[in-house]
């Protein structure tokens, strides 16, 4: 924040106003009171003075008038007594002059020579021919004195006139005085108004600072701080509403912050993907689910438009993504793996309709797209499995139908083809039938212990003796007994499937190993041979509903390719596993594990 200037805060102002003050009431205090003191202390000087004028005008006439018409020599010794009489400090000069300017007396003592001279002096001679007293104040060697003549008359006639000369100088000098006495006062009373200022803008605008303070530690967070309230005045008041609106700040602030930490949570938490934008399509809040979804880090999509993240600015606008009503399929699949999100839209809007923004909620969707498009896959599968051996039973029956039935020689064999194919379907169904069972998992295993080894000889016995190819059986197998609970017919189907599959794919000198190993808890069997293989990129697949290496030659082999899918099945729900290792052009081996306990095995040992 602002620092507030020397002279522009209220502390300088206060202080200054009562400066100022002090400074006008002293002025005019001074003035007056300077103007009056002159006034009277002049007045009463010349009052003083004048009196003693006419004390010594009495005095003086009445010698003169004593000494009259006689050349008296003594008279003028007498006036010198008169005037001696009367000196004082505040008079300097007094002399008596007669009325042909002769100076009679003077109370001078250094300047007794001039008796007997006549006086030049205006004022004098003024006095004498006017008759009237007359005073002035004029500069005498830097001092002001204060002139005064005053005639003496008797009877209308004048005697004289004196003449005196007064240091009114004394006057000045005591004015200057009581102005330095003022003038010390006032700067007395300016320091003790400043000291005070200080104090009374302290406590003025120390609450004042203080709420400024508070304010900017408020900005910062900090709620924590309160204002110090000094009194009940005005800004006591004002610190109360203050402190008040703290705490409802505080509140405020708390209640936002917790409304924030749970929207925060519930969108951190949510396994939906959530966007939102500003009015302008930019995205301003992405869940954690949503980068995780996208691929995307936050730091990327911030402010970007959400058409360009989503990867749809081709076929949409920010204008047609507000509009949207429907969700759409958002496909970011790979050669390798489906990957397709939803995404819907729903717009943020004011009550009148003003668009604040959009928000976007994205959901993974791929296993439902997976689902629906095996689903697809596997309508699709089964009509065409089925319309395959239907075509060719239509065509032998049309021939049969068209005369061949009275062939003794192609009849048997039409008869013969409807005959297999019509098994090959009834197969397939029941294929069909046994998956369909054990996807609704409405079936039950008839399990019982069984002891493998043997179990797995007498199959593999069954299929030896029945086998029609140059193949070589070789069995590896341990020569101790492992009991197992299995349901001995599914598991039969189970291993009939590998055995023939492992028939079905070797050539003639062949051979075809079986092992047997017990690991972890498990007993493993395998079953390898020495055929065609399947590539690399297949082995997986082997195991789905439907899925044939090479269809067009399995098919002739009697394949539908449901035979693996089934034994995944009931492998797993027996608690195993069942998977395959090939190499192509080098052979196969389909391995499968049962849970198996070596402490039950020896109870039946
Ligand atoms: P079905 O068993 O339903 O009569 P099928 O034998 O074709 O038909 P599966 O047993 O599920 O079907 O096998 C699926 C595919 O896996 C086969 O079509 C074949 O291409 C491949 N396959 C399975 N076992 C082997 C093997 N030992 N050697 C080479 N390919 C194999
Ligand atoms: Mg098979």
């Amino acid at each position: 924040m602002q620092k507030v200037g020397f002279f522009k805060s209220i502390h300088v102002k206060i202080v200054l106003v009562y400066i100022l003050l002090i400074i006008l009431a002293m002025e005019i205090i001074g003035i007056y009171f300077a103007r009056e003191l002159e006034q009277t202390l002049k007045a009463s000087f010349t009052k003083s003075i004048e009196e003693r004028v006419d004390l010594v005008e009495f005095s003086v006439r009445e010698e003169i008038i004593k000494k009259r018409g006689e050349e008296d020599p003594t008279l003028e010794q007498s006036l010198r007594s008169v005037l001696f009489s009367i000196r004082s400090e505040d008079i300097n000069e007094i002399s008596v002059i007669d009325p042909n300017f002769r100076i009679l007396a003077t109370s001078e003592t250094t300047n007794q020579s001039i008796v007997g001279q006549r006086s030049t002096d205006a004022m004098v001679r003024r006095s004498i021919s006017s008759e009237t007293p007359d005073n002035k104040i004029s500069l005498k060697k830097g001092d002001r004195i204060w002139v005064l003549t005053s005639p003496i008359i008797d009877q209308g006639e004048v005697l004289g006139t004196i003449y005196l000369e007064s240091n009114i100088e004394t006057v000045f000098e005591q004015m200057n005085q009581i102005n330095r006495i003022l003038a010390g006062g006032t700067a007395m009373s300016l320091a003790i108004t400043i000291i005070l200022g200080i104090l009374i803008a302290q406590t003025i605008t120390r609450p004042i600072s203080d709420m400024r303070r508070q304010a900017q530690a408020m900005a910062k967070g900090n709620f924590s701080r309160k204002v110090r309230v000094y009194g009940n005045d005005e800004i006591g008041q004002l610190a109360i509403a203050f402190n008040h609106l703290t705490n409802r700040l505080q509140e405020a602030q708390s209640t936002t912050e917790g409304e924030r930490r749970k929207l925060a949570s519930v969108l951190s938490n949510m396994t939906d993907g959530v966007i939102a934008t500003d009015r302008k399509g930019r995205i301003i809040l992405i869940n954690d689910p949503a980068l995780r979804l996208l691929r995307v880090s936050r730091e990327l999509v911030l402010h970007r438009p959400i058409s360009s993240v989503l990867g749809i600015e081709a076929e949409y606008t920010f204008e047609d993504l507000i509009h949207m009503k429907e969700s759409i399929n958002l496909d970011f699949s790979s050669p390798e793996r489906p990957y397709i999100l939803r995404a819907n839209f729903s717009v943020i809007q004011k009550e009148t309709g003003f668009v604040n923004g959009l928000i976007t909620v994205l959901h993974d969707n791929t296993e439902q797209e997976k689902i629906d498009m095996e689903r697809r896959e596997f309508v699709a599968n089964v009509s065409h499995e089925l319309r395959t051996p239907l075509t060719t039973m239509r065509s032998y029956l049309e021939a049969l139908a068209d005369g061949a039935w009275q062939d003794q020689e192609l009849a048997p064999s039409f008869l013969n083809v409807t005959q297999t194919e019509t098994e090959r379907m009834i197969r397939l169904v029941n294929d069909l039938l046994q998956l369909s069972k054990m996807d609704s998992r409405s079936y039950d295993l008839n399990k019982e212990f069984v002891e493998f080894i043997k179990f797995f000889n007498r199959i593999i016995d069954r299929f030896e003796m029945s086998k029609s190819q140059q193949v070589h059986f070789q069995r590896l197998l341990p020569d101790s007994q492992f009991f197992v609970e299995i349901d001995a017919d599914k598991l039969t189907q189970v291993i009939d499937n590998i055995i023939s599959n492992a028939l079905k794919y070797s050539p003639d000198g062949g051979n075809i190993r079986f092992g047997i190993i017990v690991q972890e808890g498990f007993l493993k069997v395998m079953v390898s041979d020495d055929g065609m293989g399947i590539p690399k990129e297949n082995v997986e697949r082997i195991f789905d509903r439907f899925y044939r290496v090479d269809r067009a030659r399995a098919r002739s082999m009697g394949g539908s390719g449901l035979g693996l899918a089934i034994a995944r099945e009931m492998i797993e729900a027996h608690g195993g596993a069942i998977w395959a290792e090939s190499e192509e052009g080098h052979g196969t081996t389909i391995f499968f594990t049962l849970p198996f306990e070596l402490d039950e095995a020896g109870e039946w040992d």
